[in-house]
């Protein structure tokens, strides 16, 4: 084929992927040319489970009174992503603005987009770092250990969710969670774990009975402790007690907000080498309290936070410390994991309650940077697994369109919008990317989006993000 028609044709795919079906990344992309020179030391990415374009600008409207006031909206790379899993329906701008049911039908899950994050793989939902024949793939925190960094996970959800687990082990269902802990604990080169999941509390951090009340059966009342997100009672105790291990050494194990605050004041030369905290509530640090998040929950701050428990910032500042002890540098994920929780019970007040504190924790995470070698040693990514609720305008849809925009109401003020699912949708998600290499992520876009621009592809950023790791590896 005449080169000059071939490079066309390419063109047209790359740049209407939707209509030319999958590139296949490894063969069509060249991640090395792409990476080549990155010197990173350090690879952040947030995301921010749930998150659509829609719930960014719902808190933007909220808290500034105008869209595009946060730091991240200037960032040099600030672009669109499409999250659809290998059982769900490929990213097609058309049919994104024109069909409701297809919006909201055949979407990923949190475990097939962390792991296409994670592994560069499109996997099957429900899967955590496998791909669809239910083989393991290499994921990020593999890779960072591989390339003499250290790795670690922060969420707002419990440890062994499907978004920190995406970035960590390799299991068939997101629901075992029992053996998703314990692999996360036991049979990694991790160097911290953050996050909910504790057994002994409940959703608003308040202590359970460790004596479990039996009935005249022997079976418990209440169901509760619920050691599963922790891999179960008795890694529980061997955590309390010290002794548990994994592929490097002994865990430091934290779970009172006084631990949590402690260490976030200390140094990287005060941490252990090896943590993991586990803040005193059960599913969530805030989204579950009272009776969780529902419909009518209509007001920002009506119902009082969880006063026990520590927040995102807070966990996150220490990862980011512990992780700074290693010279070669890390890999970290952050989740802000109850957006999703939020936007699945279509809660606009606990959604902008959940994206303040993700925001807030990004301002921190900039801070961080600044102070620790600046966006020549560091890449910051924030971006999401799937949007959650199909969050749109008060208008809601038609047969044939849909209103996407939210009415700015103003600051301190909720929003006009309406939620269309309890579940997830195929609409793009934002990414926003600063730091060494950012550039490289424009490299790899997909497809021209009529309402967001360019865009990438999770499983496409999860392999880019392995080439830079690799590219940049320290030196012997
Ligand atoms: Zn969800």
């Amino acid at each position: 084929m005449n080169h000059f028609l071939s490079k066309i044709i390419l063109c047209s795919c790359l740049y209407f992927f939707s209509s030319c079906g999958l590139i296949n990344g490894e063969d069509a992309l060249d991640y090395k040319e792409m990476v080549k020179g990155c010197t990173n030391k350090n690879v952040i990415m947030m995301v921010c489970d749930g998150c659509g374009f829609n719930q960014f600008i719902a808190a933007d409207y909220f808290n500034y009174g105008e869209k595009g006031q946060q730091p991240f909206y200037s960032f040099p790379v600030t672009i669109a992503m499409s999250t659809y899993s290998k059982s769900a329906n490929v990213y097609s701008s058309q049919k994104a603005y024109s069909i409701p049911d297809w919006v909201r039908s055949k979407f990923t899950d949190s475990g097939a987009s962390a792991t296409a994050l994670a592994t560069g793989v499109k996997t099957n939902n429900n899967s955590i770092g496998v791909n669809s024949d239910k083989n393991p793939v290499k994921n990020v925190t593999e890779v960072a250990h591989e390339t003499g960094r250290s790795a670690g996970v922060v969420t707002s959800m419990p440890i062994s969710h499907a978004t920190p687990a995406g970035f960590t082990v390799h299991q068939a269902s997101r629901t075992n969670y029992t053996e998703i802990a314990q692999n996360m604990i036991t049979n990694t080169h991790l160097d911290v774990i953050l996050g909910a999941g504790h057994p002994l509390f409940d959703n608003n951090g308040v202590a359970v009975s460790a004596e479990v009340v039996l009935d005249s059966l022997g079976n418990s009342i209440g169901g509760t402790p619920f050691y599963d997100y922790i891999g179960g009672a008795s890694l529980y105790e061997k955590l309390k007690a010290g002794t548990a291990t994994n592929l490097d050494g002994s865990w430091a194990f934290i779970e009172s907000l006084s631990d949590f605050e402690k260490y976030a004041s200390f140094s990287s030369d005060s941490l252990p080498d090896r943590l993991i905290g586990i803040a005193p509530v059960l599913y969530s640090l805030q989204s579950s309290r009272g009776n969780g998040p529902m419909p009518s929950d209509t007001i920002v701050g009506e119902h009082p936070k969880n006063t026990t428990v520590p927040d995102l910032k807070t966990m996150s500042q220490i990862a980011l410390n512990l992780l700074n002890k290693n010279e070669n540098g890390f890999f970290l994920m952050i989740e802000g994991g109850a957006i999703d929780a939020a936007a699945h019970e279509k809660s606009i007040a606990r959604t902008i309650e959940e994206m303040t504190d993700f925001t807030a924790t990004v301002e921190q995470v900039i801070f961080w940077i600044e102070n620790h070698g600046g966006f020549e040693e560091n890449l910051l990514i924030i971006t999401a697994d799937h949007e959650t609720g199909f969050l749109i305008g008060p208008n809601g849809y038609t047969d044939k369109t849909i209103d996407y925009d939210l009415i700015n109401n103003g600051k301190g003020k909720v929003p006009g919008h309406s939620f269309h699912s309890s579940a997830h949708t195929n609409q793009l998600v934002p990414l926003f990317a600063k730091g060494e290499c950012a550039e490289s992520i424009e490299k790899t876009l997909q497809g021209i989006d009529f309402r967001h621009g360019s865009y990438t592809d999770n499983a496409v950023l999860g392999t880019l993000i392995h080439h830079i790791l690799i590219e940049s590896m320290p030196a012997e």
